[in-house]
């Protein structure tokens, strides 16, 4: 087979990604009309109307190429994030962020921490490159153990991943540990800061880590429009570092990786205040719904900083999942984790949050 061995060695055993079920397959295998989707984290109330608005608007310039230097949006998230522009950069999906990161940086041979269970875009990109995922797992009830982090360290460390709010546990690092452990790493290591979920975290000992950008350590904080602004189908992310990072990754990403409707509807999305906080709200209700369901079933669950919950079925999890498809009910099986009686769950509106807790009673 003459592809097979012109193919990088990497791709051989590389498995491509699976996503959660779409809404239309389980319509079409199982005949229902009323699928309820809580299996990708995204915002249960839809995109804000100003970013609607906006797209609409730049219906009209598709045929132009969009803006390779993504100035009006790097502008928006400069004054919303309070960092200089030069400190952004702008992905396809905070999924870019990580390619790109993982294009810039390694090469094989090199190390990559990952704590476990954790976002598998991290494992991706470092078996792109060719390198080695060191995993460390998180403690029995899913706290990050930054000295076990600390101690994986290898000279061949070139990055380390801290999720925080982490996917899927919804469990966070303190700010003080994470100082603590940014005191004295290696240099040479960059600290990615993956804050997919950190609008919703509300603890106040929590941080996105954004003001750390500037200090001895390597740091790039990940962040997306795909979670509480609720744009998940345009793709768009992004990236907050130093200077010096931040031209590094420039060099690798393609010129127009953003389209222009993209760009348009999140600097709308970042302005819309009232929607974000009304997303905002209607996870801090609906963790509170989830966790009381919960305690009612006796079920065990994690405490979540991000809009889902980890929460343990104690039985087989894949049978739980399957019952609830049939019930038109889509939620994310712990068995991409290992973890075999867990489901992650997204917090939907309350009503979607109803139809699941009284259809997992009865899955039970
Ligand atoms: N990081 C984490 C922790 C995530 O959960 C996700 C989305 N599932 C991403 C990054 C990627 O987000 P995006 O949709 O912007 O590619």
């Amino acid at each position: 087979n003459r592809i097979e061995t012109s193919v990088r060695k990497e791709l051989a055993t590389m498995q491509s990604y699976s996503p959660g079920k779409p809404i239309w397959e389980l319509q079409k295998e199982y005949g229902i009309e009323e699928v309820i989707k809580l299996s990708s984290n995204e915002n249960a109330l839809g995109a804000s109307p100003a970013a609607k608005d906006a797209i609409a608007q730049y219906v009209a310039s598709i045929h132009r190429y969009p803006d390779a230097h993504t100035s009006l949006l790097r502008d928006a998230i400069s004054s919303v994030y309070d960092v200089e522009r030069d400190n952004i950069i702008i992905g396809n999906g905070a999924d870019e962020i990580i390619k790109l990161i993982s294009e810039t940086f390694l090469t094989s041979g090199d190390e990559v921490i990952v704590p476990t269970p954790s976002f598998s875009e991290y494992d991706f990109g470092a078996n792109l490159m060719g390198a080695t995922v060191v995993k460390v797992p998180l403690t029995e009830t899913f706290e990050y153990d930054l000295t076990a982090v600390k101690k994986a360290i290898t000279e061949k460390t070139k990055l380390i991943y801290l999720c925080s709010p982490n996917n899927p546990t919804g469990t966070y690092i303190t700010r003080e540990a994470l100082e603590t452990f940014l005191e004295d790493l290696p240099t040479n290591v960059l600290v990615v800061l993956d804050g997919a979920y950190a609008q919703y975290a509300d603890a106040n000992d929590f941080t996105d880590g954004i003001d750390l950008i500037g200090n001895k350590q390597p740091v790039i904080v990940i962040q997306t429009f795909s979670k509480v602004y609720g744009l998940a189908g345009l793709r768009v992310g992004f990236g907050i570092a130093s200077n010096e990072i931040i031209q590094y990754l420039h060099k690798v990403r393609e010129p127009f990786n953003v389209n222009s409707l993209a760009q348009a509807a999140a600097v709308a999305a970042l302005e819309d205040e009232e929607h974000l906080n009304a997303s905002k709200q209607l996870v801090v209700e609906g963790r509170k719904e989830l966790y009381q369901a919960f305690e009612q079933l006796g079920l065990s669950y994690t405490e979540s900083m991000a809009n889902f919950v980890f929460v343990n079925v104690g039985v087989d999890a894949t049978d739980v999942y399957e019952k609830l498809l049939r019930k038109g009910i889509i939620v994310r099986n712990g068995s991409v984790w290992n973890l075999l009686t867990h489901l992650r769950v997204t917090i939907g509106t309350p009503e979607e949050n109803l139809r699941f807790i009284k259809a997992l009673g009865e899955c039970l």
